[in-house]
């Protein structure tokens, strides 16, 4: 190399080094103009950077393939180097001569050499900077996550323009069942769409980011509202590639629409008041949206505070047993009963209805559960050590039970602590909302029928109770549930009536023991004649009452029927 070349080579070599060693004013446009430079220099046709974040993303060429330059002229490869980071990413530089160019001498080859090295550590090190930055805002399946929505708020926030905007929280709907339908590979896939889905509607004027599971935050312009209000009532979606097989996705969610005057001080304000008007939604599953209102900030506060007092209520013993009777509408006589659950707070009874929902929130709602097959148990020995005919009580047990790997030793050791004859104990489980769990309830409900206590599918009819839960479980009873017997005002040949009878001759045809809940009135009880089903619990016989009452029934356990 003369002198004249050497020097144009170390001028271009320290601005190369100025510009790769001050990312601050980094420019680009410049950076290229000096390869280009170089380029010329080593008579160079063209050269290529390569980045992978992993040794198998190289293999699978999935990375980062920038051309620096390119004269266009065909060419031979004069250089290659290749190497793996501390952190095992790779980074490949490729230099091109066009093939009718003479070759380079050594000494400038090892010139080039110097060139390219230094130029892939700054690859390396600002490929890797951009990786860190995929990683700290992605989640690891790719999608954006709360980081993301936190930075994106901030920049909204500095717009000034909070107040033109909607934040949400929102919860696909009916994925179990997706996934037993397609398979969870593809209820990835369908879930990947959906997400892009609502991605694409909110286009440039948001952000939707995954919170965890199928859990997401959005954030969008208000006048976008209709279109996704539309979209989280269902929309087709993709979930193979090979073929357009597309399936219904759709989605509950809770919005706040941000207020004008809204003083934004950090994510926590939005997320509390998305999060439980989204919760709201879910329960109440009546439209895909519930608006956060004032109020719902109290319930989240009620709840913290019930949480908390719960085990002092336990110790105290605030919590009692009721009894409702189940009865054989041919006899009139009592088979059953369900213990059901009061809580005596401050001279009231609450209701399970305002307390369950919250304790299920937690699994505070476990120790309730055991609590009161406690009280059962305790009951029924006290009954049996006084010659008393005991008669099986059903116990609910919450699905969050299901976590517990040794719920079915838990159980049986509660009963067999007190000697209560395993027949007289019934567990009411309602549905299983994932795949895990219904695995769990299949292995629970098969221990306990070896043990000889009785199961129960609680409220079938509500929600989703599928035909896969109840013929793939053997289950001993089948509990109807209120939502599915016909009001008096239902006409015989309507659909209610059908479809009562329906399920009740299903439930037999399985084998089951049918119950149905909720019956208040002799129409009722007739209907349920006419469909077979014998057994009834609701108020037309007896509301839930307290153990003393209950124990007064117990010495005379029956009612007129012929009356009815
Ligand atoms: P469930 O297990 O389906 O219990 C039946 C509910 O229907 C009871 O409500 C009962 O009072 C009510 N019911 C019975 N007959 C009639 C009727 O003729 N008409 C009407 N409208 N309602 C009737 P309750 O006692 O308020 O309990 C509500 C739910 O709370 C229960 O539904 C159960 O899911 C849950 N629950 C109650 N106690 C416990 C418990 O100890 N543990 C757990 N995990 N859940 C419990
Ligand atoms: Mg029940
Ligand atoms: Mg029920």
């Amino acid at each position: 190399m003369d002198k004249e070349r050497e020097k144009r080579y170390f001028e271009l070599f320290e601005q190369m080094i100025n510009h790769i060693t001050d990312p601050a004013n980094f420019n680009r446009e410049h950076f290229v103009g000096v390869l280009v430079d170089i380029a010329k220099l080593f008579r160079l046709s063209k050269g290529v950077t390569e980045f992978y974040k992993t040794v198998s993303q190289e293999k699978l060429g999935d990375g980062e393939v920038l051309v620096d330059f390119d004269t266009g002229q065909d060419g031979r490869i004069i250089l290659q180097k290749r190497f793996v980071t501390k952190s095992m990413a790779v980074v490949k530089g490729t230099l091109y001569m066009a093939i009718d160019e003479e070759p380079l001498p050594e000494d400038e080859l090892n010139k080039l050499d110097t060139l390219l090295r230094s130029l892939l550590s700054f690859v390396s090190r600002n490929r890797l900077m951009n990786a860190v930055e995929q990683m700290g805002f992605y989640d690891e399946y790719g999608y954006p996550n709360l980081r993301s929505y936190k930075r994106h708020l901030e920049i909204i926030n500095e717009k000034k323009t909070m107040g033109n905007y909607t934040a949400g929280c929102f919860n696909l709907r009916h994925l179990t069942i997706i996934n037993r339908e397609i398979g969870r590979e593809k209820t990835d896939i369908a879930m990947r769409n959906y997400f892009d889905l609502i991605t694409s509607l909110v286009g440039n004027d948001g952000i939707v980011c995954r919170m965890g599971g199928d859990n997401f935050v959005l954030f969008f312009k208000n006048d976008l509202e209709k279109k996704i209000t539309d979209a989280f009532m269902g929309a087709p979606v993709a979930y193979d590639d090979t073929n357009d097989k597309r399936v219904m996705v759709s989605a509950s969610a809770g919005f706040y629409r941000i207020p004008k005057d809204f003083n934004y001080d950090g994510m926590t304000r939005i997320m509390d008041r998305i999060v439980p008007a989204s919760m709201i939604a879910r329960q109440e599953g009546k439209g895909p949206i519930v608006f956060f209102r004032e109020d719902f900030l109290d319930v989240k506060e009620r709840n913290m505070e019930l949480q908390l007092s719960m085990s002092k209520a336990i110790a105290d013993g605030e919590f009692k047993v009721f009894y409702q009777p189940k009865v054989d509408i041919r006899t009139g006589n009592i088979i059953g009963a369900e213990a059901l659950c009061r809580w005596f707070r401050d001279g009231k009874i609450v209701p399970p209805g305002d307390f369950i929902p919250f304790l299920e929130q937690s699994m505070e709602i476990c120790n309730l559960d055991f609590y009161m097959l406690d009280l059962v148990c305790r009951d029924i020995r006290r009954w049996l050590a006084a010659g008393r005919k005991a008669i099986k009580i059903s116990v609910n047990f919450s699905r969050k039970h299901l976590v517990d790997a040794d719920l079915l030793d838990h159980i049986m050791e509660v009963i067999d602590r007190h000697e209560v004859p395993h027949r007289y104990i019934e567990i009411e489980l309602t549905e299983a909302t994932t795949d895990v769990a219904f695995d769990q309830l299949r292995r629970l409900v098969n221990g306990l029928q070896n043990e000889g206590v009785y199961t129960a599918v609680d409220d079938f009819g509500v929600g989703y109770s599928s035909l896969h839960l109840i013929r793939e479980i053997p289950w001993n009873v089948l509990k109807i549930d209120k939502c599915f017997l016909p009001s008096d005002t239902d006409k015989k040949t309507g659909i209610a009536n059908c479809m009562y009878s329906h399920v009740v001759a299903m439930g037999r045809d399985l084998g089951l023991e049918c119950i149905t809940e909720g019956v208040e009135t002799p129409k009722q009880v007739e209907i349920l004649r006419e469909c077979k089903c014998y057994f009834a619990q609701g108020y037309i016989f007896d509301k839930p009452m307290p153990v003393a009452d209950f124990e007064k029934k117990l010495d005379n356990p029956h009612y007129d029927v012929q009356t009815l």
